[in-house]
């Protein structure tokens, strides 16, 4: 078992409008320049009932997303759409399998120190009004709770990635076969990770 910190990865999906904004290199980038590797990648149309299972797999998701919700709404002074927060997550799970059955996704497991905690700090916050400068939903989208609710839709926010390295092995499992990830090694993971640096002076 390889416990180095090294060999933690995370699930990310650029959503259907990170494709149709053009953002998937942009978003392959921030992962790469930061130094995580890429070991799987591939474009999919996920059916409804496989978004219904991703958000599904940790028990505790229905509850944690209605009280962030809420939490979101009496924040920014708003009424929250229900009081209770499962029949709020309920209604967010409804669009979010329209928004990404709408068209292709892309799937990727990125590894590296810290994976998780790592990709989840270059997204930025789930609201993209309120994600910070300088995060992928910061920089690229404008999108609110208020206005998507207001029209009917999950909030447009580019990028899906695992909450914890624990929660991206059970994702990645559910969107991967084993056969799909390879394991190799990235030249660059020498001055990243190595206790010596022998051999860079000639
Ligand atoms: P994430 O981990 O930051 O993506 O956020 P969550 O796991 O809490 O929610 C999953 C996705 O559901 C988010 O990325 C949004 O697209 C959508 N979503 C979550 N909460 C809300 C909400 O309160 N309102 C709306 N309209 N969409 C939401
Ligand atoms: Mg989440």
């Amino acid at each position: 078992m390889n416990t180095h910190p090294k060999h933690e990865r995370t699930l990310i999906i650029v959503k259907p409008d990170g494709i149709q904004r053009g953002l998937i290199g942009e978003i392959i980038n921030r992962y790469e320049r930061v130094g995580l590797k890429l070991t799987a990648l591939k474009m999919m149309i996920p059916t409804a009932e496989m978004v219904e299972k991703h958000y599904t797999l940790d028990p505790e998701w229905r509850m944690k997303t209605g009280l962030k919700s809420i939490k979101g709404y009496t924040d920014k002074g708003l009424k929250p759409p229900h009081a209770d927060p499962l029949k709020v997550t309920e209604i967010v799970l409804e669009k979010l399998k329209e928004y990404l059955t709408s068209g292709p996704v892309i799937a990727m497991v990125w590894q590296g120190a810290h994976a998780a905690e790592i990709v989840r700090k270059l997204i930025g916050g789930t609201e993209p009004r309120s994600s910070d400068v300088g995060t992928i939903r910061g920089d690229f989208v404008l999108d609110s709770y208020a206005m998507s609710d207001s029209d009917g839709r999950a909030v447009r926010n580019l990028v899906h990635a695992s909450g914890s390295a624990k929660e991206a092995e059970d994702e990645i499992a559910h969107w991967f076969k084993k056969e799909e990830i390879f394991d190799y090694k990235l030249l660059v993971e020498q001055i990243i990770y190595e206790k010596d640096l022998d051999g860079i002076l000639e």
